[in-house]
């Protein structure tokens, strides 16, 4: 049988006919937009996460969009954003007129460099440029680090977005994801850790001012009824069906988190005598959206990988400074050599919470073979 890089049908056998059965009672009740599951899985991730507000919307990065439009972020404002993550993070910035301010990351984690921020900002303070905020990514599932840079946003005054389309379920210090920035945005594209059956999106926040101003923007701005209309918002609602089925994936979620620490555990044992394997810093817990590997000769190593039949992927293979349509952005002091160092040596592996030990064996051994060639 073919590896899969992402098994979502093992979850769906697992779940049986819970997913009918949930998509079922929405057929009857009918109720496909705000429908109860909405608020009852909004319940669920303040649950779950320990935030105190949550709002979902149309995906992740819809997310991002609004939580930006709730500060107000606009022409003229810079946002400092990582340049190795999904487009999206700087995507999000551009649609709502700002400008992405590109900053490097760390050579082990792959998360933010805060040295690299605080020179950006610096940067962008000498040149004339307005700072407004930061967008945080837990790069693959692993937290920033947050610590050092709270300390830098706290000394520019900036607030700090986290994008945690990656992270949903992680921790750090023993807090969960949703409570680590000012607001937390998160996906459940299928393949992120919590996943839907299309797409779909959320945000945290500690505030309810803002929790209440992020409900009315993804809501075409709606006021005190549904056609009174006091800002200028968006459409972007979870649909009823999708958190249906969130709440049943939501329930088993928790068990998914120690399985996939388990597989990463698995793969570190078996190949970090070979290769450069994921760095997970000690204060962090990884909700492992990916398994991520460095080589040197990445491009020779990833055709062998592929040829001996195991799906692999790459995340990602241009560093968004370098992209067609971002490269014209800034970039911070000295440029993101780390990330463009990267681009061109990483790879992911298959990774999921129901990779058994066999299949991983053989994933194992094609990956020693592949990189002692
Ligand atoms: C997936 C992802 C997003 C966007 O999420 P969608 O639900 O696909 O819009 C944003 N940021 C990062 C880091 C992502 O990985």
């Amino acid at each position: 049988m073919a590896i899969a890089f992402i098994d979502l049908q093992a979850q769906r056998r697992r779940l049986g006919n819970r997913i009918e059965s949930a998509m079922a009672a929405v057929l009857d009740h009918g109720q496909y937009i705000n429908g109860p599951e909405v608020a009852k899985f909004e319940r669920g991730l303040r649950d779950f996460s320990g935030a105190a507000h949550v709002v979902t919307c149309g995906n992740g990065t819809d997310a991002l969009v609004l939580a930006l439009m709730a500060w107000n972020v606009g022409p003229g404002d810079v946002v400092f954003v990582p340049t190795f993550t999904f487009v999206a993070t700087a995507e999000a910035v551009a649609l709502v007129g700002a400008t992405p301010f590109f900053v490097d990351v760390l050579p082990d984690t792959f998360n933010m460099d805060p040295d690299h921020l605080a020179a950006s900002i610096e940067k962008a303070n000498a040149d004339g440029m307005r700072p407004k905020c930061l967008i945080v990514v837990d790069l693959f599932g692993q937290p920033a680090a947050y610590d050092a840079i709270r300390n830098v946003a706290r000394r520019y005054g900036l607030k700090i977005l986290a994008d945690a389309a990656q992270s949903f379920g992680a921790s750090w210090k023993g807090a969960r994801v949703g409570t680590l920035g000012d607001i937390t945005t998160t996906s459940f594209f299928p393949a992120k850790p919590l996943g839907c059956y299309g797409d779909g999106g959320a945000l945290f926040c500690e505030d309810a001012e803002t929790a209440d101003k992020l409900r009315s923007l993804r809501s075409h701005g709606e006021g005190s009824h549904r056609y009174e209309h006091v800002r200028i918002g968006v459409n972007s609602r979870l649909d009823t069906l999708q958190a249906a089925v969130l709440i049943e994936k939501l329930a088993i979620f928790e068990d998914e988190l120690v399985a996939r620490n388990t597989v990463a555990q698995r793969y570190a044992s078996g190949l970090s005598d070979v290769v450069q394997v994921p760095v997970i810093r000690s204060e962090t817990v990884s909700a492992w959206a990916q398994y991520t590997l460095i080589v040197e000769n990445r491009d020779a190593v990833v055709d062998a990988i592929r040829a001996s039949g195991i799906p692999i992927a790459v995340h990602y293979p241009i560093a968004l400074n370098n992209q067609p349509a971002y490269s014209h952005y800034p970039v911070g002091p000295g440029g993101a050599s780390v990330a463009i160092d990267l681009s061109q040596k990483v790879f992911s592996l298959p990774m999921h919470p129901y990779l058994d030990e066999e299949t991983q064996s053989t994933i194992i051994r094609g990956i020693r073979d592949a990189v002692r060639k």
